[in-house]
């Protein structure tokens, strides 16, 4: 699946605020958002942020821009996205939310197996994980309640896999709609408990404005 691969920071940039597209560096000094704080560009600097005297369009379109960023999808598959959060019974954002959210490589960097999303999609992307015992490179992968994800077995004992289960510890707190295991033969089991509810998706977006945007 296609993927951006440009520079990810002006990604942000251009957001005017952090996306955590790359791991331990979003979180020290070397930040571009802390760095440069105006838009990228050729005319970044005279342009600065419009924040609060934008259109409606605006506001709809960078809301949109934004979590396609934050997941790492291009413009067709979150568009694909938004017809089946459509179709579906409930409110179409918080569908498209948990949509979101139940991707496989999305639920790698939420059990804390990856520093960014971005990274969890090359793992998945190198099969390196099970999804119910098959082994599973599809990084769009909708997971369900119930489903048990495991570090493949020709992966386990690689270094990264080695290290990760000695900082287990020290992770993010994991969302209540997942739990993971490191057994005492070293073997990583991810449970998904249920599909997360919409207060349970901790992201800034408000996907009403992303409904509006494709509802115009
Ligand atoms: Fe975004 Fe991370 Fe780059 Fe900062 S370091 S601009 S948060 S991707």
């Amino acid at each position: 699946m296609a993927r951006h691969i440009g520079p990810v920071c002006k990604l942000c940039r251009r957001e005017g605020e952090k996306l955590y597209l790359k791991g331990a560096r979003c979180l020290s000094p070397k930040c571009s958002v802390d760095r440069r704080t105006y838009p990228p560009g050729q005319h970044g600097k005279d342009t600065q942020y419009k924040k609060g005297r934008t259109s409606d369009y605006n506001g709809q379109l960078r809301e949109k821009q934004k979590a396609r960023r934050i997941y790492g999808i291009l413009e067709r598959q979150f568009h694909r996205y938004f017809v089946e959060a459509a179709r579906r019974q409930g409110p179409t954002g918080s569908n498209l939310l948990q949509l979101l959210e139940t991707r496989l490589d999305n639920v790698v960097y939420r059990l804390g197996l990856a520093d960014s999303r971005p990274q969890a999609r090359q793992l998945v992307q190198h099969a390196h994980f099970d999804v119910n015992g098959v082994s599973t490179n599809i990084v769009s992968y909708a997971v369900k309640a119930g489903d048990v994800i495991t570090v493949h077995g020709g992966s386990k004992n690689l270094r990264y896999f080695r290290e990760i289960r000695a900082y287990m510890e020290q992770r993010p707190s994991l969302p209540d709609w997942l739990s993971i295991n490191v057994g005492s033969d070293g073997n990583i089991t991810a449970n998904v408990i249920r599909v997360p509810d919409r207060n349970e998706i901790q992201l800034p977006l408000n996907e009403q404005l992303i409904v509006e945007y494709y509802s115009r």
